[in-house]
């Protein structure tokens, strides 16, 4: 239990890897990630957004590389960006060569696809020499035909795992991640707890195909808090048919939820009720909207009334309770002063500046 009596995660404990100059597993925080979705044989275009993933937070960044021109605009994005770059690869070693030889942090690639021993163990070779990790994603909808049938969609996924990283460890080579996502909520989370159980290598996790902004979070949350509640997971990806700053910030919500990370500030808003008497909800968008740029780890609170407002919201560092035409602001539940209903977000902001 913490001093607030809430019981602490126990994450499990993994080997401690490194992406570029970000940990992933070991004591290492949580980190979120995100993949971009230009083109990136466009590395300008790339660049640009990988850009705007940094300025909301994203830690690490993949690209697909679909083909040879791809792998080689890598060098240049690579370049271009301050943070550790991943390259998503499919059945093609020579993608992989050449993305390593742009200078990547990381590969994403299933060396079970690959179907000659020579050219698995040239990637592995290569990335060995470079210390740069391959995280082995196996994904419910590409699992091997010749699995066990006996065995349950979990037991397959992990299976599947295996045989990848069996190839890897025979080949000396431990800088192992994995992730076994699946659309499904509660078969993701069976496959993540099988292989929790058998390998000793960090987890990405993440629910694959989620949706468009609102089913894909909510299915993401659910799926992954729960991981994360269990303690598993040392990086993750909300995969959202959205911006990808969407997924960026869906990630620190989740993690800020169980106090895993701290990141920003954060709003605590009321859902309005009839005892309401101002347009809270607007003046709430507003304030979520400037809260994006604080980096501060503050809670802000934006309350429908002066009544209940400032005790219903006494953990907030500071906040307003809006009553008729003015606004009570507060302090850790404390009324402070009372504003008028166009001066609330200037206020706030002023206020928010100086803490
Ligand atoms: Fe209703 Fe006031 Fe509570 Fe908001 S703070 S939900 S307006 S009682």
């Amino acid at each position: 239990m913490n001093q607030d009596g809430n019981t602490m995660i126990q994450r499990r404990k993994s080997k401690a890897i490194q992406i570029g100059n970000v940990g992933v597993g070991g004591n290492a925080p949580i980190t979120v990630q995100s993949m971009t979705k230009t083109d990136t044989r466009d590395a300008t275009a790339t660049i640009r957004q990988i850009h705007e993933l940094e300025d909301c937070g994203c830690e690490i960044i993949r690209c697909a590389v679909p083909d040879m021109e791809a792998a080689q605009a890598l060098q240049t994005i690579k370049k271009g960006i301050h943070i550790p770059l991943i390259a998503d690869i499919h059945f093609d070693y020579r993608l992989a060569l050449a993305a390593l030889k742009s200078g990547v942090d990381g590969l994403r690639l299933n060396p079970g696809n690959i179907s000659e021993p020579d050219k698995v163990k040239a990637v592995v070779l290569a990335a060995k020499e470079r210390q740069v990790p391959i995280r082995i994603g196996v994904n419910f909808g590409s699992l091997p035909q010749d699995l066990d049938p006996g065995l349950s969609i979990p037991q397959k996924m992990t299976e599947a795992a295996m045989r990848h990283i069996r190839i890897l460890e025979n080949l000396d080579f431990d800088l192992i991640k994995v992730s076994l996502k699946a659309f499904d909520v509660p078969t993701t989370i069976q496959a993540y707890r099988e292989i929790a159980e058998k390998i000793p290598y960090p987890l990405h996790i993440g629910i694959t195909e989620a949706g468009t902004l609102k089913q894909g979070t909510i299915r993401s949350a659910v799926g992954i808090g729960i991981l994360l509640n269990e303690g598993l997971g040392d990086t993750l990806r909300v995969s959202l048919t959205a911006h990808p700053r969407e997924e960026v910030y869906a990630g620190y919500q989740i993690l800020k939820s169980l106090n895993l990370r701290q990141y920003g500030a954060t709003l605590v808003s009321c859902p309005t009720c009839g005892r309401s008497q101002m347009d809270t909800a607007a003046l709430a968008r507003a304030v979520e909207e400037y809260l994006a740029g604080v980096d501060k780890p503050i809670k802000v609170a934006v309350m429908g009334c002066v009544v209940n407002g400032p005790g219903e919201a006494k953990d907030a560092d500071i906040g307003v309770a809006c009553g008729p035409g003015k606004a009570i602001l507060f302090k850790k539940g404390e009324k402070i002063k009372v504003i008028e209903e166009a001066d609330i977000l200037s206020e706030l902001k002023k206020e928010i500046e100086e803490m």
